[in-house]
Formats: C-alpha cells, sequence, structure tokens
C-alpha cells in the first residue's frame, strides 16, 4: 500500500469541525469514553504498519499516520461533548506491551541497553526479529484481542523507559483537548504477566509490586505537571474470581500511590463483566480514589451491588454503552437506568460511559454505504456510541434531544418486529431444544466398530484438519467471482482443479482420510454466514485482533436458517474425485457464534441452537449425498468460555448440547470429527467428552503437550483422537523422527486404537513447499510406529 495513500485517507476522515475552537465553547456534558479503535476508520494504522514493517516507508511516515489518527479521534470526541476524553488508548500494537516499555521490563533476549524505547525495541518485542522470536501473546480476558504477556521475575530492573502515556496527554493538550491519560492499573499489569524463562513457575508476581510503583509515581508527577486533573487506572482483572492476597494487592497498591496521585481525580475502570462481591467491597473502599467504572451491559449484577451500597462523594463512571457489539444502544431504557444511579450518587457524580474500550467494535458506521438501511439504523459502532454516550449524558442533564432519542426509538421498535429479524418456525423449533438433550442413539465404541467395518481404515490413520495453502492465485479466482468478472462456469472449473489437485496431493502422500483443501472458503464463519438467512457483513467492521491483523465478524442480526445446501456441491465433487474416504467439512455453531457480533435481543444460546439447527440439516444433507465422513469445527468453543468460574457450567452445558444437535440425526456408520485449536483444554475435558464425537483432531504441539497430561492423569477418552502431531503455526519442518517420537508420547497415555495422526491445525497460512515435506514425514512416522506396533505384537 502507497504511503501518501494512507496520509490522504487519514486526512480525509479527519472531521469537518476540526477548525472550530474546544475550549469554552462547547458545553460538555458529563460524558466519558473508557477507549477507542486504534486502526483507523479503514485500517489505516494497519497498513501504515505493515509498510514501515517492510521497509516500504519511514518511522516518521508512520508517526504522522498515527498522530493524525489520534487527532481525528480526540476531535471528534471533543466536538460531540465529550468531557473525559482518554488519552494513552492509542497503540502502534498492544496497550499491555506499552505498559512493559514504560516500566522498562524489556526481556534481557531484546539486547535494550537503556534510554527511551524505541520502534525498534518495541516490535522486536511485539514480533521477534532476525534472531530472536517475539513475547508470547493471549487473549485478553474474554475478547479476541490479544496481548503481549509480560515476561517477570526477581531480577528485572523497573525503570521509567517509555514517556507515552504523558507524551500523548501533552499532544491532545497542545490540540486544545484535555484528555484523562489511561493506564493499566499496576496490580492488572502484574495478574497479567507470566514468570520469565527461567524464574520459578511458582514466583508470586504481585511482590514486584513495590518494585513498579515507583515508575507509576514517576508517570504520575509527569503528567501533573503537564497539566492532567483526572487519570484513568484499567483494572479490568477485578471482575475475575481473585483469592483474597490479591484483592489486598489493590489495597496495598492505591494506598502507596495516595500521595502521588493526591490532586488528581482517579478513575479505576473495571470492565468485561461484574464485579464480585469482595472485589466491590475492595474497589470502593480504595484509598486516593474518587471515581469508579462499570461495566454495566455484561455485569448485570453490578446495578444492585451500587443499589447496595456506594460510597458518598465518588463519581460512578456508568458503562451503559456497549464497547463490545455494533447494536444502537437502547436510549430510553439506558436512560431510566441512569436515572436510577442518579437517585443514589447523586447529579453531580453519575457519568455516562461506554462500558469498555471500544477497541472491541467496529469503527464508524459511515464507511458502510452497502448496509441495507433498515439494518444499518439498528446499529451504533464506535463513532456513534461516543454520539450516544453523549445524548444520554444531555438528557440526564435536563437537554434531552428529543429527535435524535425518538428516531432511536423508532429504530429499536422496528428491530423488534422487523419480519426479518423474525422467523417463526425457527424460533419455535430452537425453543423445542431447551432443556432436552440430543445424544446418538449408539454408544461411541459401538460406533467406531461400525464405522471401522465400512472404512476399512488402518491403525493410526492420518488426516489433515481442513485447509490446504491459500495461493494468490486461489484468492484472484475467488475476487474475481465474486466481483463478476469471472462466469459461474470459470469459477467452478478453477475450483474444481484446485480440489483435484489437492486430492492428488494427498493420495501420492498415502494420506487415508481426505479433505478437499477449503479452496473456495474466504474464511470459516463468512463463508456460512454469508449463505445463512439472518447475516449481514460490512464492508469495513474491523476489529483489531493483534499488531496489525483486524478480523471482521459478520453481524447476526436475526432468526438464523439455512436456505439451501452449502457444501454439498464441492464436497461430493471432491468425492468423485478419489476412492479413499472425503471429510466433509463444516463450521460448528458455537464457533459461528463466538466469531460473529450476536444479537443481543435474545440469549447467546438460542441464537446458538438456531446456528446448530442450519448446520444439522447440512450434516444430513452430506450424509444423504455419501459422505461418510464429516468434519464439524468447533475451534472457538473454548474461547467462549465465560470469565468467572460461576458461569462455565451453564455455557458449556449449551454449548456441548449445540454441537450434539447438528449430528444427532446420523447413521452410526457415519464418522463424526470435529477439530478444537486452543490450548488449555485440561479445564473442559468432560465437556470435550460429552461432545460425543467419534473422533476429535486437536491443537497439542504448541502448548508444549500439556494436553497429554490429562491423560496420564487418568481420564479416560475412548472415542477417536488426534492430538496435532506438528506446529502449523511455524514454517519449520518436523522430521519423521521428531513426529514418531511425539506419537510415541501419545501411545504412551492412549490406547493404540483410538489414535489418529495430524497436524495441529488447517494448513491455510503455510506453503506448499512446507507442507508436501512436513505431511510426507508425518505419513512415514505413522507407518513407521504401524510396523513397529505390529512386530511388537
Ligand atoms: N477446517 C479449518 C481449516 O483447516 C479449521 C480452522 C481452524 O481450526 N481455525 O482451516
Ligand atoms: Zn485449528
Amino acid at each position: 500500500m502507497d504511503m501518501k495513500w494512507i496520509l490522504g485517507v487519514v486526512k480525509s476522515v479527519k472531521y469537518v469541525s476540526i477548525v472550530r475552537h474546544f475550549h469554552g465553547s462547547k458545553i460538555t456534558m458529563a460524558s466519558h469514553i473508557v477507549g477507542y479503535p486504534r486502526m483507523g476508520p479503514k485500517r489505516e494504522l494497519k497498513f501504515a504498519l505493515e509498510s514501515f514493517w517492510d521497509g516500504k516507508s519511514s518511522a516518521e511516515e508512520l508517526q504522522k499516520v498515527a498522530a493524525n489518527l489520534r487527532t481525528s479521534i480526540w476531535k471528534q470526541m471533543a466536538d460531540t461533548g465529550i468531557k473525559y476524553i482518554p488519552s494513552n488508548t492509542f497503540s502502534y500494537y498492544d496497550q499491555v506491551l506499552d505498559t512493559t516499555a514504560m516500566l522498562g521490563a524489556v526481556p534481557p533476549r531484546y539486547n535494550w541497553t537503556g534510554g527511551e524505547i524505541g520502534f525498534d525495541t518495541y516490535f522486536s518485542m511485539a514480533r521477534g526479529n532476525a534472531s530472536v522470536p517475539a513475547m508470547e501473546m493471549t487473549k485478553w480476558f474474554d475478547t479476541n484481542y490479544h496481548f503481549i504477556v509480560p515476561e517477570l521475575g526477581p531480577d528485572v530492573k523497573f525503570s521509567y523507559a517509555s514517556h507515552k502515556a504523558v507524551d500523548e496527554y501533552k499532544e491532545a493538550k497542545s490540540l486544545g483537548v484535555d484528555t484523562v491519560p489511561v493506564l493499566i492499573g499496576p496490580v492488572t499489569y502484574l495478574l497479567l504477566s507470566k514468570p520469565a524463562k527461567g524464574v520459578e513457575k511458582t514466583f508470586p508476581l504481585l511482590s514486584l509490586l513495590g518494585k513498579i510503583l515507583p515508575v507509576y509515581k514517576e508517570v504520575i508527577a509527569e503528567l501533573k505537571a503537564a497539566g492532567a486533573s483526572w487519570i484513568q487506572f484499567d483494572e479490568p482483572t477485578l471482575v475475575k474470581d481473585l483469592e483474597s492476597h490479591q484483592l489486598e494487592a489493590f489495597t496495598k497498591a492505591y494506598a502507596e500511590l495516595e500521595s502521588s496521585l493526591s490532586g488528581l481525580n482517579v478513575l479505576i475502570e473495571t470492565y468485561f463483566a461484574d464485579v464480585p462481591v469482595d472485589a466491590f467491597k475492595t474497589l470502593t473502599a480504595l484509598k486516593g480514589v474518587s471515581a469508579f467504572g462499570f461495566d454495566l451491559v455484561r455485569g448485570t449484577q453490578t446495578l444492585d451491588l451500587i443499589k447496595g451500597g456506594f460510597p458518598s462523594d465518588k463519581y460512578l463512571f456508568a458503562g451503559v454503552v456497549d464497547g463490545r457489539n455494533i447494536w444502537a444502544n437502547d436510549l430510553a431504557s439506558s436512560l431510566s437506568i441512569l436515572q436510577t444511579l442518579e437517585g443514589i450518587v447523586g447529579k453531580d457524580k453519575l457519568v455516562v460511559s461506554t462500558s469498555t474500550s471500544l477497541l472491541h467494535t467496529a469503527v464508524d458506521l459511515v464507511n458502510e454505504p452497502k448496509l441495507d438501511k433498515e439494518i444499518k439504523s439498528w446499529l451504533a459502532f464506535a463513532a456513534q456510541k461516543v454520539v450516544e454516550v453523549n445524548a444520554l449524558a444531555k438528557a440526564l442533564a435536563g437537554q434531552k434531544d428529543e429527535a435524535f432519542f425518538s428516531a432511536n426509538a423508532e429504530a429499536q421498535a422496528s428491530r423488534k418486529s422487523s419480519p426479518r429479524v423474525n422467523n417463526d418456525a425457527v424460533q419455535k423449533a430452537a425453543a423445542a431444544l431447551k432443556g432436552s438433550d440430543h445424544r446418538r442413539a449408539t454408544n461411541v465404541s459401538a460406533r467406531l466398530d461400525a464405522q471401522q467395518k465400512k472404512l476399512n481404515l488402518p491403525i493410526l490413520p492420518t488426516t489433515t484438519i481442513g485447509s490446504f495453502p491459500q495461493t494468490i492465485e486461489l484468492r484472484r479466482v475467488r475476487r474475481e467471482y465474486k466481483a463478476k468478472k469471472i462466469s459461474e462456469e470459470e469459477y467452478v472449473k478453477a475450483i474444481k482443479e484446485e480440489i483435484n489437485k489437492v486430492v492428488k496431493i494427498q493420495e501420492e502422500l498415502d494420506i487415508d482420510v481426505l479433505v478437499h483443501g477449503e479452496p473456495e472458503r474466504n474464511d470459516m464463519v463468512e463463508y456460512f454466514g454469508e449463505q445463512l438467512s439472518g447475516f449481514a457483513f460490512t464492508a469495513n467492521g474491523w476489529v483489531q485482533s493483534y499488531g496489525s491483523r483486524c478480523v471482521k465478524p459478520p453481524i447476526i442480526y436475526g432468526d438464523v436458517s439455512r436456505p439451501k445446501s452449502m457444501t454439498v456441491f464441492w464436497s461430493t465433487a471432491a468425492q468423485s474425485m478419489t476412492k479413499r474416504p472425503m471429510k466433509g467439512m463444516l463450521t460448528g455453531p458455537v464457533t459461528i457464534l463466538n466469531w460473529s457480533f450476536v444479537r443481543n435481543d435474545q440469549p447467546r444460546f438460542e441464537t446458538c441452537y438456531q446456528i446448530a439447527l442450519a448446520i444439522k440439516d447440512e450434516v444430513e444433507d452430506l450424509e444423504k449425498a455419501g459422505i461418510t465422513v464429516i468434519q464439524i469445527d468447533e475451534a472457538a468453543l473454548r474461547e467462549g468460555l465465560p470469565l468467572r468460574k460461576s458461569e462455565h457450567a451453564f455455557y458449556l452445558d449449551w454449548a456441548v448440547h449445540s454441537f450434539r444437535i447438528t449430528n444427532v440425526g446420523v447413521l452410526d456408520t457415519t464418522q463424526i470429527h470435529t477439530h478444537m485449536c486452543y490450548s488449555n483444554f485440561n479445564d473442559i475435558i468432560h465437556s470435550i467428552i460429552d461432545m460425543d464425537a467419534d473422533v476429535i483432531t486437536i491443537e497439542n504441539s504448541r502448548s508444549d503437550e500439556k494436553l497429554l497430561s490429562v491423560f496420564r492423569e487418568g481420564v479416560k477418552y475412548g472415542a477417536g483422537i488426534g492430538p496435532g502431531v506438528y506446529d502449523i503455526h511455524s514454517p519449520r519442518i518436523p522430521s519423521t523422527e521428531e513426529i514418531a517420537d511425539r506419537i510415541n508420547k501419545m501411545l504412551a497415555v492412549l490406547e493404540t486404537n483410538i489414535l489418529w495422526v495430524n497436524p495441529d491445525c488447517g494448513l491455510k497460512t503455510r506453503k506448499y513447499t512446507e507442507v508436501k515435506p512436513a505431511l510426507q514425514n508425518m505419513v512415514a512416522a505413522a507407518k513407521q510406529l504401524r510396523t513397529q506396533l505390529a512386530s511388537a505384537k
């Protein structure tokens, strides 16, 4: 992407109001935004970052794009009338990594020699460099955002090494916008970190509090000197199930910071869920703190806690506008909640806010010219949410914008009654599933016997997860077909040729159960969403996943149904090219749900059941068409697990039930596979067993084979299982010995007759030059072990 183009776009997104004066001319209402997306309305930051990383543009050019994006965000908020505008919520990569930089906690392998941390060190930590790999990345709470995990230990020397928070505060100020600088709170920072390599796993990370607080104090002092009157500490770990010593750390930390913070208004922001009762008590008793922010969208019980007692003279930042979804707020209902809260905390102490940072939603509805008008009226992206927050604050202050509220009420009503949302038949069918239990009639070992009679597979059967390399040529074919530049006939021909190529490769490699390679799919959720009713797609509804990577989740706005079969055409075509079994390949209901923006007008499980019924129809159509092995991917089942343990059982119950619904109707001889690819299954292994799939292929090699320990500890697994034998995230080609070694480890804990041999995940991000030799070695390892096992008998 051309840098000039990027800068041009960034300039054009600046608001007309930029020329206006902010100070004094505008009366601001008690309104606040927790944080804002950084990528820009058209992913300008992504392109600027990637261009810089590729050496195609300079650091100055990247900084300029970033500065322009920040400016336009601040100005937009100021112009809307937001009183508490955040700064330091921008990041070149990740806000946790920014905090690591602020604290100078650079792991020694990056050879940082002190001084202000620049792009070199910063991006090396984020992405690795020629000689050192990146730091570990993991999911930010239950979102799809990933942060860089701090690596700490007793020997880390903390020092104030990135002045970003202060610089951004000053930058906004010079533009006439007095912001609330945001820092990740010290306790959350430590609770999210891990012991560095070589440090005992049991090292108490919270013991570092005394070492990082001095740096926080320096930052606070500089912010004060620069003129800040508010400061926000994000402490979202307060919504987790914390132990009492962890809660005490909050008390200690803020008591220690109290004198440095004097003269500042201090806001502690929590989000993503309810704050548990004991945490609420700790939080509201913190010294030196003047304001508390709560997520009132996901936190459904916080309201009662506040009603039960809120400290007098403290501010309540009420997160009523959903930061994690794309739906327009129900303003009337929010206003009534706010009025209740006003009765508790008093008129001048209530501030209207977003439930979380807007980082987790799409940027601006303005860039969706193709979304139809009705659906658009139901939506609000980040830019629109800023306006909603302000409208609510104005209404509270007695200046209700009647026109805005009534347009909103109208949109809410149209969404409730729209025939595009409601499908009676689907609702009835889904409702009938509640409280019932769907299980295949025969138990898994009998089913496996019946399937083996039909499939006649060797022991340690080999397979892959579904996708094969997605070449530039393939992407071009799909794009041109979508743009109607090539005919359907040409498209089908090209895709069939690709499938044929993939089939031939697998036969040559002598793989036992084949896949068609998924060449017709851009994305495992979008592909199905596009063919189901009740889904809408955006052009620019991107959400940051990590670094410069963004995802564009589909929007589920209505009852889900399947007008016609979605995969039968391609699967039968692929099956006709080989005598070996060809796996049908579907995405499961829980994964489709968890990777979409889900409607908020009914419980998530209801939407999930509807998707399950659609996938069930597809499974049965595949079976009728002669497909005997069907894989239903549930890559995202684990990540939907709620933050609070008390909610796990309920989620797992309906998620697993949804999966079973999809295949309850098949014959014993039809083999149902599923696939999962996020480590840390051990705590939900019983739910995985309860999915009752015939075969599960599962990520294993990237997480140091942690998975196997659960079987070592005695969990019985009777269905087929294929723990990945090599990591597909890396271009490295594993040797036959290495794979054989892995399989041997598995054989030590799992029965020979249930073990499958397969990679960790799909191969779409790899090159053929990597995939072919890797699979060759994989098959060779399987064969080697078959021979060994046969001679050992
Ligand atoms: N079948 C999909 C593929 O191979 C699964 C992807 C995933 O698990 N994320 O690409
Ligand atoms: Zn996977």
